[in-house]
């Protein structure tokens, strides 16, 4: 062999000998640009072709691994079929057999006349058996050129990478194959310079873990699919390991920061529940202990409060905000969208009618600010926003307008964002505080989170959960409506709405014509039967729409909502629905965050096995606000008992969790957080599937972080952890 300089992982792939142009190109396109991309290119899965055979002893069906030098190899056109054939005869000391190769014509500048090399693939039999050949044939079989190997030797003891052992199969792109990318991680692999080990012995010894150059041998080209899968375990590991450091750290980090204290709640609480048209339920006041304990700090409060649809975590995130202002500190109160925050708005200010210090409502084109529920004022923005940065506003709710340039807080001492489920560092700076005091921070989510998204995604954050909806809510009515039972069902729905109810029609898609199908959170591809989400019609908004308005609701009002129509005609569409203007409202997954309308009583799916189980929960939960009986229809034409049984679960499951969990299991979380969401490669993704092993990673951040930032005994990790932290920052 040639000498050959070590590989350092940061060597990009064309300065690598051996490696052409043309590989380097293909290579780009799968983001693999250096040898630490390519090395980290995991194998999605292994193909045994350990088992080994003599060629007298394969039969029709064998995949196996044969050894044999070529005896006879010629290529010929076949003009019928348009392609070029080669064929050739192995021999080995027992007999012989052909293999046919498509489409392929170098194989015969390859596999020259004497050459040994070794083969694995399908041995089928021959349509029309030839004299004196075996009648078998091998089609397309991977071959391996033994260099330097002849025939006594054993097969078994011939180092190979393509066949006759565990073979790593990788994601591939076009015109690059597998075998391609082994060729190259096997090279890279073998000249590598020593990696660094990061994790600590300590921590690798208790979980059995491999050292990492041992790991990357094995997860590339392993043993057996143990140590493949042990190595996998650990590169999972290390990648949630490095996030739950980064939690932890996070969290180290805030508890330096101050923040306001806010005492004395209870004489303000006591006065504003009293007047409450409703009693806050148990969980809801456990809630508003947990987070007003945290306001009483001097560190800054950092609280997911998470709690279904209609548990009612405004009114908690409104009494954290009155009891800053009776503190006197400003709240920031912000919403994804605009019909939300108007929605947030007003249910403060007619909660709170004796809160005279001002509620301000902030979005785009709009400002709006009531001193107490008759005392609501129309009001141009430069006022506004002088009001708010002397402080007179003291809750002050909108959407992303808070935090735009020119909205100035005199002293903002929460902080509260619902909905959002990774609220940026960058937002959160932009709402900072004064004289070195930061801001509590409060976020809210209907979303139920499986336990291990949670515990990793959200590590920094503490939990306050609402696990009780209010008294009196009846249950909704859930049903899976088959195509023959449509018109069944849009009586029912006529029924509801002559008694005055209204009706949401949620469709997968806003046009017929938008290619590309679904947006991926919706991830069909994973969880549909194969060819359930090319057969099946994709129900879309305008034309639902149109059906509804012309042919089956002629008589009823009937709108349509969705993300192309702008701001202004949303605005418009959504109100006109609160107040009853409209009967039934055909929209895209738009609706999916926090409306409240309880007059709609009837959500209605089309393409239900389209959708996510979190999302339908999510959609369902539109309904069932008010104090009538609510139904959901899930629409479906589907025949697939998969999809039957996962939209079952939609009328089995005890809460939103149970189904984020099963959610999370069926489509992978990839397509349940979506990926962007969460930043993570894919084998950590992977191991948010199981609880063990973020479990694992959590036990070993918190044995670190005991040890201290410094990190003394640990300085590969130190640097790691530094690089991890730039990188999540320039995100
Ligand atoms: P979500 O948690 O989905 O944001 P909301 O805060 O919008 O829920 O509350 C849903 C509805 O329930 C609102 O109309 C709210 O006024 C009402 N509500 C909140 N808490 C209670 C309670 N304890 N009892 C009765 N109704 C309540
Ligand atoms: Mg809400």
């Amino acid at each position: 062999m040639y000498l050959m300089q070590k590989i350092s992982l940061s060597a990009e792939l064309h300065e690598i000998y051996g490696i052409g142009p043309r590989f380097v190109m293909k290579l780009k396109h799968l983001g693999v640009v250096t040898a630490k991309d390519l090395i980290w290119h995991f194998p999605t899965r292994y193909e045994d072709r350990s088992e080994t055979s003599a060629i007298a002893d394969l039969k029709p069906g064998d995949s196996k691994t044969i050894r044999g030098a070529i005896s006879e190899i010629d290529s010929k056109r076949s003009w019928k079929r348009r392609m070029t054939i080669v064929e050739a005869t192995i021999t080995d000391e027992t007999g012989s057999i052909r293999a046919v190769w498509f489409n392929q014509p170098y194989i015969k500048n390859i596999l020259q006349e004497g050459v040994v090399a070794s083969f694995y693939g399908k041995v089928l039999e021959d349509k029309k058996s030839k004299n004196g050949k075996s009648g078998l044939h091998l089609s397309n079989p991977t071959y391996e050129v033994l260099n330097g190997a002849d025939l006594d030797d054993k097969l078994k003891e011939i180092e190979t990478k393509h066949t006759g052992r565990l073979v790593p199969i990788y994601p591939e792109t076009k015109g690059l194959t597998s075998k391609g990318i082994r060729m190259l991680s096997q090279k890279i692999l073998d000249n590598l310079e020593p990696v660094k080990e990061f994790l600590p012995q300590e921590i690798l010894k208790s979980r059995n873990f491999p050292e990492i150059n041992v790991a990357l041998r094995n997860i590339h080209f392993p043993g057996n699919l143990d140590d493949a899968e042990l190595a996998k375990e650990r590169f999972a590991f290390e990648e949630l390991f490095l996030i739950q450091l980064n939690n932890l750290y996070q969290k180290f980090s805030l508890s330096k920061e101050k923040s306001p204290v806010m005492g004395n709640a209870e004489g303000i609480i006591a006065n504003t529940s009293k007047n409450l048209p409703f009693k806050l339920t148990k969980s809801q006041e456990v809630a508003l202990e947990e987070i007003l304990k945290d306001l009483d700090k001097p560190e800054p409060m950092n609280r997911l409060l998470q709690g279904d649809v209609g548990s009612g975590k405004t009114i908690v995130a409104g009494l954290a905000a009155l009891v800053a202002a009776h503190n006197g500190y400003q709240s920031a109160i912000m919403a994804p969208t605009e019909i939300l925050a108007r929605q947030h708005y007003r249910t403060l200010v007619y909660l709170f009618p004796e809160f005279t210090q001002g509620i301000g409502l902030l979005v785009s084109k709009e400002a709006r600010v009531s001193y107490g529920e008759n005392l609501e004022t129309d009001i141009k923005k430069p006022a506004f926003l002088k009001e708010v940065s002397d402080g007179k506003i003291k809750i002050l709710v909108g959407t992303h307008a808070l935090i735009e340039k020119g909205v100035v807080f005199k002293n903002l001492g929460l902080v509260v964002v619902d909905e959002q489920h990774r609220f940026g560092v960058k937002q959160r700076a932009a709402l900072s505080g004064h004289a070195g005091l930061v801001p509590h921070f409060l976020s809210m989510s209907a979303t139920p989170i499986p336990r291990t998204i949670m515990m990793t995604m959200f590590g920094d954050l503490n939990l306050s959960i609402i696990s009780e909806l209010p008294k009196g809510r009846k249950a909704i009515i859930t049903k899976i409506v088959d195509p023959e039972n449509r018109d069944k069902a849009y009586a029912f729905i006529r029924g509801q709405v002559r008694r005055g109810r209204q009706v949401f029609v949620v469709c997968p898609r806003i046009a017929a014509s938008e290619n590309g199908g679904e947006p991926r959170s919706f991830g069909v591809r994973t969880f549909m039967d194969k060819n359930e989400s090319l057969l099946l019609e994709v129900k879309n908004v305008e034309e639902e729409y149109e059906k509804l308005k012309k042919t089956i609701f002629p008589d009823l009002k009937v709108a349509m909502l969705h993300g192309k129509m702008k701001s202004g005609e949303k605005a418009v569409v959504m109100s006109d629905f609160a107040s009853g203007k409209i009967d039934v409202l055909v929209s895209t997954s738009v609706i999916e965050v926090g409306v409240d309308v309880p007059n709609a009583s009837i959500m209605m799916i089309e393409g239900s096995e389209r959708f996510g189980l979190a999302q339908l929960y999510q959609f369902r939960g539109r309904v069932g606000r008010g104090e009538h009986q609510s139904f959901c229809f899930l629409f479906t034409e589907s025949p697939s008992k998969n999809t039957r049984d996962r939209l079952n679960s939609l009328i089995t499951a005890k809460n939103g969790f149970e189904l984020a969990e099963k959610d999370l299991l069926i489509r992978g979380p990839g397509e349940f957080m979506g990926k962007e969401q969460t930043g993570l490669p894919d084998i950590a993704m992977r191991a948010l599937q199981k609880p063990e092993l973020v479990k694992s990673s959590r036990d070993a951040a918190e044995l670190v972080a005991r040890n201290g930032w410094e990190m003394k005994n640990y300085p590969n990790l130190y640097e790691k952890f530094g690089e991890f932290r730039k990188e999540i920052h320039l995100e």
